[in-house]
């Protein structure tokens, strides 16, 4: 992941801050002078960068910490990286994948753990959409199991505060809408090859507890009951993981889709219920054709569906801002709407005027 900080805009917006959107100190948050300050945090998802030298390293955090940002979420694990960005005052998070794993052994040798669409394909030898996308059943206690002692292992890293879980959903059974054209589809109803899990445990495990098979029903996505088991077995596999990262004393905490709505209706995930230490939705625009002012609202829903106190941070994809001043309006946004702080994806920008942090 490369950092782009634009020297320019970076000094501009140092006068800004100095024209008094933030105090001095940098300290007051445009809404949060009813909240704890320690809940505002603002992250930046980014490799490890384990080529780099300490030096490299260490100037590389501080440009995190001049931008405003506070936590780094890892795509690796690396205790002396996490060290490195510890000693500049950052906390660490291990961003991993937790449903699509397309690990070497697991697909040769588990390949029953992989989902199964309606259609009877599996994701490990027929991923939709992408070639990566081999995603595990969440109803398998073994998935469970295997996922439960790798996300331990995780968590007992030196120099870690957090574990991230990524990819915690079913495939798409219908992708945001300004991916439609990418892959040639329309996909205004849940279509089956897009459409799981139908393996042998989820559809006996539904028996049970409905009286029917789910490729028996007569209109599957119709099916309030089958959609609400497909919520719970994301739900329950959560909170088990949380459970394991909990009892390293570290944070438990999720890249969800955008709004509840949104995020149960494509991926099935219910995450307002899930036993997390924050949410980190995906509220990302340009992927469902709106504009910026969009973010407030989609923060809105997901801060008045969580319980009270739980901190969302809103997900930010940086290539979807041309300006400064967009990026701005859309961290504005997200404060208004009751986020704790952002989270970019694909490169820094400062958010310090922006968020006062
Ligand atoms: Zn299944």
């Amino acid at each position: 992941m490369t950092i782009r900080m634009n020297r320019r805009s970076f000094i501009n917006r140092v006068g800004l801050a100095t024209a008094g959107l933030a105090a001095p100190g940098g300290v007051v948050p445009l809404h949060g002078a009813d909240r704890p300050l320690s809940a505002f945090k603002n992250w930046i998802w980014t490799g490890l960068d384990e080529r780099s030298t300490p030096d490299q390293q260490k100037r590389r955090f501080e440009s995190y910490r001049e931008a405003g940002i506070q936590a780094v979420l890892f795509s690796g694990v690396d205790a002396r990286v996490f060290a490195l960005a510890k000693e500049q005052g950052l906390e660490t998070h291990a961003w991993t994948w937790t449903l699509c794993r397309g690990d070497k052994d697991l697909l040769e040798q588990h390949a029953d753990w992989y989902g199964v669409s309606r259609s009877g394909e599996s994701t490990a030898n027929k991923p939709p959409y992408v070639g990566y996308y081999h995603f595990l059943c969440p109803s398998r206690e073994e998935v469970g199991d295997h996922l439960a002692r790798l996300f331990a292992g995780i968590a007992e890293t030196p120099n870690l505060d957090g574990v991230h879980l990524d990819y915690i959903r079913y495939p798409d059974v219908i992708l945001p809408v300004a991916l439609w054209k990418q892959y040639n589809l329309v996909q205004n109803e849940e279509l089956p090859p897009f459409d799981f899990c139908y393996c042998a445990v989820c559809r006996a495990a539904f028996k049970k507890q409905s009286g029917i098979d789910p490729l028996e029903l007569p209109d599957p996505p119709a099916d309030a009951a089958w959609r609400q088991y497909r919520y719970d077995t994301v739900t329950r596999l959560v909170n088990r993981l949380a459970d394991v990262i909990h009892q390293q004393g570290k944070q438990a905490t999720a890249a969800v889709f955008p709004t509840p709505g949104i995020a149960r209706k494509l991926v099935r995930q219910d995450w307002a219920r899930w036993n997390l230490d924050a949410v980190l939705p995906m509220t990302y625009h340009s992927f469902y054709n709106e504009q910026i002012g969009w973010i407030e609202q989609s923060v809105k829903e997901g801060v008045t569906a969580l319980p009270p106190g739980r901190p969302l941070y809103a997900g930010l994809h940086l290539p979807d801002f041309k300006t400064d001043a967009e990026f701005d309006q859309a961290v504005r946004g997200a404060l208004a709407g009751g986020a704790k702080g952002v989270a970019l994806f694909g490169g820094l920008r400062n958010i310090r005027t922006a968020t006062g942090l």
